[in-house]
């Protein structure tokens, strides 16, 4: 069950228990891309030594974006408690490919044994030039960091002040939960025709009846941007029902 430490020691226990298997792993979203929660790794953790569970955290949407940029684990200072950590070249790194970082011998078990690795083409040159020049802009710098998170917290402010339902997001992801699946998609449409782009995403991909328009505000967006994105959603909400 989503973020229920007690579903997940139970589990754990069931597993480690039930003596048909010689490893247990718990893998994890570092953030999770629906509603924009933060994964408890601490607790996550705690519950992996109780237990002798490899953790594996999935941060597509978290490097470049929490802990300062450089992720979910680094956030909590969990460095040295996950065994590893995958995550996409194409999110806030902006090219594309993933990687996985973890302890040395992991990563060479991998180079051995992983399937993508050993018989998929690798990444072609200049993009693994942009994506080293992309991870030393983070290194570098948190203003872009910077900018992502005051844009996020603007939006947010924006469209709860009028009244949507943003949900409970931690970080720039910023759903509006609208509820019916083809009013959502309709007011995606809406949008879209009044010049913002933000896609609507229905059942089977989030719950029945909590479908959304999800956000995702960048550093390169200006206020004036996103001050005409609130208007418009003040418009089509207005038109549609969602808002009074
Ligand atoms: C986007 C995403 C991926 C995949 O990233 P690609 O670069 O598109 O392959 C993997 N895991 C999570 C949690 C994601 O959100």
């Amino acid at each position: 069950n989503h973020s229920d430490m007690e579903d997940l020691r139970k589990k754990a226990k069931e597993a480690t228990e039930s003596g048909q298997y010689n490893k247990v792993m718990v893998i994890t979203d570092g953030v999770f891309s629906m509603d924009g929660d933060i994964a408890k790794l601490p607790e996550i953790v705690e519950i992996a030594k109780e237990f002798d569970l490899i953790t594996y955290v999935d941060d597509a949407h978290g490097s470049g974006v929490t802990g300062k940029g450089k992720g979910t684990v680094k956030h909590f200072g969990l460095e040295k408690e996950i065994d590893f950590q995958i995550g996409t070249l194409s999110k806030a790194i902006g090219v594309v490919g993933g990687y996985v970082a973890g302890k040395k011998d992991l990563i060479d078990w991998l180079k051995v044994r992983s399937r993508p690795f050993l018989f998929s083409t690798a990444l072609p040159p200049g993009d693994v030039a942009a994506i080293t020049a992309a991870v030393q802009m983070i290194i570098d710098s948190t203003e872009l960091h910077d900018k992502l998170w005051e844009n996020g917290d603007y939006l947010k402010s924006g469209l709860s002040k009028l009244g949507f339902n943003i949900g409970d997001s931690e970080t720039p992801i910023t759903p509006c939960i609208i509820g019916d699946e083809k009013l959502t998609q309709q007011f995606s449409k809406r949008l879209f025709e009044e010049g913002v782009y933000a896609k609507s995403i229905v059942f089977p991909t989030v719950p029945k009846g909590t479908g959304r328009v999800r956000n995702m505000p960048t550093a390169a967006h200006t206020k004036e941007m996103l001050d005409e994105a609130i208007a418009t959603y003040e418009k089509v909400g207005k038109e549609l029902g969602v808002i009074k």
